[in-house]
């Protein structure tokens, strides 16, 4: 159950990932935060089983949740089980669990240039377009060049970007989220993404102008208060 919203809530009844499947691997394991909604768990491993069946190397699986949600050192969100992150990083085989401690990701954007870069590859490509078309999935967080490229690389089917936001960071993993859905009653979820594919003025705004920087970021307000029903199950 999720409760809350996914920056401010808690999750009851979360499971965990098994730390490898057909198509995927969880990658540095030992951080213990491949926990979540049961949705978010077979949602990943589809995802895994349609990335081998395409061909793909396995999806590598960083960070989801705890075991009760909640709030996840180095994230905004990340707290009602509903939320994933995926390295953008395609070129490993499956690999023993000690052998993924270890690992780190990849950059595929070029920070400087803000395009793609040398590390970006079809399969980047197709491994979104896999998790994007998923009915379960609400949004997909990637860099702005991330989006940019694909906006002016896909041919044929191009709804699927419509999901794709693009994001602060992002540039070595792209975050899945899942929607809220009917029954879960204590769920809140965000405004839906606007219709269309988002290849548009917003998006290209994205990129820097060094004749009009942005303001500096304002101070981040205080966090709210927690949600009154994750408050019961503080501590644990
Ligand atoms: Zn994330």
């Amino acid at each position: 159950m999720p409760i809350g919203t996914y920056a401010n809530g808690c999750l009851r009844g979360g499971v965990a990932l098994p730390l490898e499947g057909e198509g995927y691997q969880v990658v540095r394991p030992s951080r213990g935060r491949y926990w979540g909604h049961p949705r978010l768990i077979s949602f990943i491993e589809d995802l895994g089983a349609r990335a081998a069946a395409a061909g793909l190397n396995p999806v590598l699986v960083a960070d989801m949740g705890r075991p009760r949600g909640g709030a996840l050192s180095g994230h905004a969100s990340h707290q009602i089980g509903l939320d994933a992150d995926i390295w953008l990083r395609q070129d490993l085989p499956s690999l023993p669990e000690s052998q993924r401690e270890g690992l780190s990701s990849i950059l595929v954007v070029d920070r400087a240039n803000f395009t793609v870069g040398p590390a970006w590859s079809a399969d980047h490509a197709e491994l979104l377009r896999l998790a994007a078309s998923d009915p379960r999935v609400a949004r997909i967080f990637v860099h702005p060049a991330i989006k940019i490229a694909l906006c002016e690389t896909v041919t044929g089917d191009r709804s699927w970007l419509r999901v794709l936001q693009p994001w602060f960071g992002h540039d070595s993993h792209f975050h899945v989220r899942l929607h809220c859905e009917v029954g879960d009653t204590f769920c809140e979820p965000q405004a839906p993404v606007p219709p269309g594919d988002g290849c548009d003025a917003e998006l290209y705004s994205w990129i820097p102008d060094p004749n009009n920087p942005p303001p500096p970021l304002a101070e981040r307000p205080p966090p709210p208060p927690p949600h009154p029903m994750c408050t019961a199950m503080a501590g644990g």
